[in-house]
């Protein structure tokens, strides 16, 4: 069994495997490290990642990317709508109000989701790590923006779940990054001194991250974090392209807005002369030929016009950059270094906005493409049995403020504040209601979160009724903010006090007990129920809680917990959804598998025709070991079986190939086994044995 991190970029996806010698980056089939995360789709197969990308510009309508922000959301979401424009292939609207991606599969329209769609590229990844490592994968840490919520992170467990991988965690990318920075420095000031601040910005394709970190020795705590979900290289290229698009229209009369195709070798394009321009500031010639209506096309740029034209993009990282001294109330003198991640942030102008904003340059101690997977990958290691690693202690944060609501009782309803923004994660809180009947509660963001609501969930708890005498019961729910940074009720448990009975032994437990398991996860607080203050005057839970702390050492009061039942509605998919999601994919895999044995089978028949035919030719090694007459016909049928390869023979099922191969592998391996018992023939053994 394997450990591997992964991280889902919205370009392209890294995975890395921790081993007992240290932590690899998996190779893909192209031999990459990098696999592009585009998915795509033929009358045959699935097509994923290098291959995907490939072929993107001759199936556009079929090949879909950018789906890492979709994830989680609805068609209707005004960042669905804009993200649209972007989009070659068919997004439509789900019944249930999900996004849907049309594409054309095995001759039919298919819909899918987004988390089918990364299901499938994550797919990929685990087959690639399978292949490299030669060993069953399942358990992974995979990555996600800091910003996630928790709508998104759900739909990435689900996916991961139609994928067939057990998420040990999801982890934050600029937290991943930190620990691939930490657990290899070796001058980290003690556990006891003043912690070393480092900021780590991560400037990806899509999105932009950063992360201020507290480093002790064996340690790392996330201070806060500060991001903008809407502003990546992406935005470099597309203001490039629109430059472009005007530039051939007045000079060419050339309208590339009017034409996807012309427009996305454009934006491929100009990604390409982007990159040029981090390395090279002078002027730089962009050519596509026959761009559309038969016409090349060419222009130039240099990197002064790229920044002029970028210029809104680097306003939005400046502010994000400040973002973090702000969140993070630091001040730039005690921040000791700036570590940058993501292709992008290998933009000159981007690492000026760096040095200006911290008053240093720049630091890039990390592999900028491998960081994040290589942070996943080492988690993955600590959490998992099957390898072993140097411990390191990573304390998250969640980024929102979070507070949960509960319903009338009685008519009284109120809300409290469970999380602040940037609180230490994971994380449980216990609450204390007194009730009398079922009752439920609900979570929200109260900032601004980057997602078209602010629900979090609504959990309905059950089961609660009022004492023999008709009092109120004490009802404790642990609300969580989980190792995936998804906030939920995680229990619910009715807390009864008994006097001590030795024949209950058994059934009965201290009071607390359930926190002090909670608290090897995770540090604890008991809030004081602010609700029990409004129906029962200014009782003080905490105090309460002290008082039956007391009892229960000096009076042996015992105290029974009952768990009680919770139904919550909270996102992702229902368990329906998600085995027939999971049926579907196991037969997609199927039909992806028999594509392969079917080309698999053509490439034999059409190797071994090649094969034979050279060595029957003339003063070849099997020409003299076969009647010319039937050297003739055979070479005349292998001429034919050439052609009808190319022909009818194109697109055959495997059964077909394999027949073929068989009937001519009887004629062509008794002219075989002639040539071999020839040379092992006495005198030919001599010859042998001498030449070796
Ligand atoms: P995200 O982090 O947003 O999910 P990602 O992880 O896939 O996306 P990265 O691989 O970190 O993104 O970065 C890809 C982006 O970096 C692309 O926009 C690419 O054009 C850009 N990029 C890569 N190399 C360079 C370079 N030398 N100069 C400028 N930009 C570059
Ligand atoms: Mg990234």
């Amino acid at each position: 069994m394997s450990v591997i991190g992964i991280d889902f970029g919205n370009e392209s996806c890294y995975v890395a495997v921790a081993k007992a010698g240290g932590i690899e980056t998996i190779t893909n089939d192209y031999s990459l490290r990098g696999t592009p995360s585009c998915v795509a789709f033929s009358p045959k197969n699935r097509i994923l990642g290098v291959a995907a990308k490939n072929q993107m510009v001759t199936n556009m309508k079929n090949t879909v990317f950018g789906f890492k922000r979709l994830l989680g959301r609805k068609f209707l979401d005004p960042h669905v709508q804009k993200e649209l424009k972007h989009f070659p292939f068919k997004v439509e609207q789900r019944p249930d109000g999900g996004i849907g991606i049309r594409v054309n599969y095995l001759g039919e329209d298919n819909v899918f989701t987004p988390e089918q769609i990364t299901a499938m590229l994550l797919t990929k990844l685990k087959d690639s790590a399978t292949i490299a490592l030669q060993t069953q994968v399942n358990d992974c840490v995979i990555s996600v923006p800091s910003y996630f919520t928790n709508a998104e992170r759900n739909a990435l467990l689900d996916a991961a779940a139609i994928a067939g991988l057990n998420v040990l965690r999801l982890m934050n990318e600029t937290t991943a990054t930190a620990l691939a920075y930490g657990i290899y420095k070796q001058d980290l000031p003690a556990p006891e001194e003043k912690p070393r601040n480092v900021v780590f910005v991560d400037f990806g394709h899509s999105s932009l991250q950063v992360a201020a970190c507290a480093f002790n020795k064996g340690k790392l705590k996330v201070l806060a974090t500060s991001s903008d979900p809407f502003c990546g290289g992406r935005d470099i290229d597309m203001a490039l392209a629109e430059y472009f698009c005007q530039d051939f229209m007045t000079r060419l009369k050339l309208d590339a807005r009017k034409n996807q195709r012309a427009f996305l070798r454009l934006l491929q394009e100009v990604e390409k002369l982007k990159k040029q321009m981090s390395a090279n500031s002078t002027r730089l010639p962009l050519n596509i030929e026959c761009f559309m209506e038969e016409r090349d096309v060419s222009g130039e740029m240099q990197r002064t016009q790229m920044e002029q034209l970028s210029a809104e993009t680097f306003i939005k990282i400046e502010r994000a950059l400040k973002g973090i001294l702000h969140n993070a109330k630091l001040r730039p003198e005690e921040i000791s270094s700036v570590e940058i991640v993501g292709g992008s942030t290998r933009i000159p102008a981007v690492k000026g906005l760096i040095e200006n904003v911290f008053g240093k340059q720049a630091s890039t101690t990390l592999n900028q493409d491998e960081a994040v997977s290589r942070g996943c990958a080492l988690q993955c290691a600590m959490l998992s049995p099957a390898v072993r690693v140097r411990e390191f202690n990573v304390t998250d944060v969640q980024p929102y403020a979070v507070r949960l609501a509960w319903d009338a009782a009685r008519g009284e309803d109120g809300d409290m504040e469970v999380f602040s923004p940037f609180h230490a994660a994971p994380f449980s809180k216990m609450l204390t209601f007194y009730r009398k009947e079922p009752f439920s509660v609900r979570a929200y963001y109260t900032d601004q979160v980057p997602y078209t609501d602010n629900f979090i969930g609504q959990w309905h708890i059950r089961e609660v009724q009022p004492t023999a005498e008709g009092e109120s019961q004490k009802v404790k729910l642990k609300v969580r903010v989980n190792i995936h940074g998804i906030i939920t009720v995680a229990s619910a448990s009715l807390v009864e006090k008994k006097q001590q009975d030795p024949s209950q032994n058994e059934s009965v437990e201290m009071e607390n007990s359930n926190e002090a398991q909670g608290n090897q996860e995770a540090p604890m607080e008991t809030n004081g129920g602010q609700e029990q203050q409004q129906q029962n005057g200014p009782e003080n839970q905490e105090d309460d809680d002290k008082k039956d702390k007391s009892k229960d050492k000096s009076k042996k009061v015992l105290v029974k917990t009952i768990e009680l039942p919770i139904e919550a509605q909270t996102h992702g998919l229902p368990q329906h959804d998600l085995n027939s999601y999971l049926e579907q994919e196991g037969k997609m895999q199927a039909q992806d598998r028999q594509e392969k044995e079917r080309a698999d089978a053509r490439n034999a028949l059409e190797e071994y025709v090649y094969e034979l035919r050279g060595k029957l030719s003339e003063g070849e090694v099997l020409h003299d070991f076969v009647a010319e007459d039937q050297r003739h016909r055979l070479v005349s049928q292998l001429d034919s079986l050439e052609q009808w390869l190319y022909d009818e023979g194109e697109d055959q099922n495997r059964q077909v190939y394999s027949e073929k191969l068989s009937e001519l592998r009887t004629e062509g391996e008794p002219i075989k086994q002639r040539r071999l018992e020839f040379e092992l023939r006495p005198g030919a053994l001599d010859d042998f044995a001498l030449a070796i």
